[in-house]
């Protein structure tokens, strides 16, 4: 599947999960970003689509901000979701990745507001709340969203097989290296080394037998929407 494809296919996982969070009442909303932190990850995928989206948009790259946020504390995935699956089928023992939550801010937020909104990675779009975090201090995420995340996030990595995992100022910060973005969008597997986690197929579908008449519709309609686009 060439990369304009897989574009193609993550934005329709985008909209299969904002379908699936829909019937929800969700408290979030325009000017809430208490989950909007440094620490935030995404695709490589995901990182080409952003700086396509500020290319479009005819906006400058927050270079500045990037650097910055590289150089301070932030979440560094070092194992994917797939590599934990495929830990966990194993009965390997699937290490701990915890991320301080008093990071600073994401360096995309400006007055509040995600400046990329639109071309906000699965992990942004993930994260929702019944009630507003500002008042609790935490995010309370309706079961089946935290589980139809996981699975989102499943397809997410395998769509892109060559690439990997990051934080967001990491992957960016690559990918604006002009040698290395040549090589992403020509297919060539990216040598993946600290701060990228490579990514890794799908070793089993990870769904909770009690949600499994639930979130199999939604596993059957990305597959359906990867076989159509990369036939078409
Ligand atoms: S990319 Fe946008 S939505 Fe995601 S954490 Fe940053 S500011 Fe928030």
């Amino acid at each position: 599947m060439n990369i304009e494809t897989r574009l193609r296919v993550l934005e329709k996982i985008y909209a299969l999960h904002a379908d699936f969070c829909g019937p929800f009442a969700l408290a979030c909303g325009q000017g809430c970003a208490r989950c909007c932190t440094a620490n935030v990850t995404l695709t490589t995928l995901e990182a080409l689509r952003i700086i396509r989206h500020w290319h479009a948009q005819g906006r400058s790259v927050p270079l500045a901000a990037l650097t910055a946020a590289a150089q301070s504390p932030r979440f560094q995935p070092a194992l994917t979701i797939n590599r934990m699956a495929a830990l966990c089928l194993q009965g390997a023992e699937v290490p701990e990745e915890a991320a301080d939550p008093a990071v600073g801010p994401c360096p995309l937020l400006e007055a509040d507001r995600c400046s990329i909104y639109p071309a906000r990675p699965l992990a942004c779009r993930a994260m929702v709340s019944r009630d507003t975090c500002a008042q609790g201090g935490a995010a309370d995420m309706p079961e089946e969203i935290l589980s139809a995340n996981h699975l989102l996030m499943q397809f997410v990595e395998a769509l892109d097989l060559s690439g990997a995992s990051a934080n967001l100022a990491d992957a960016l910060l690559f990918l604006l290296q002009p040698d290395q973005l040549a090589a992403y969008t020509s297919g060539a597997p990216i040598t993946a080394a600290p701060p990228l986690a490579p990514h890794h197929a799908i070793p089993a579908l990870m769904i909770p037998p009690e949600l499994r008449a639930r979130l199999l519709p939604l596993a059957q309609a990305v597959q359906a929407c990867i076989r159509n686009l990369a036939l078409g």
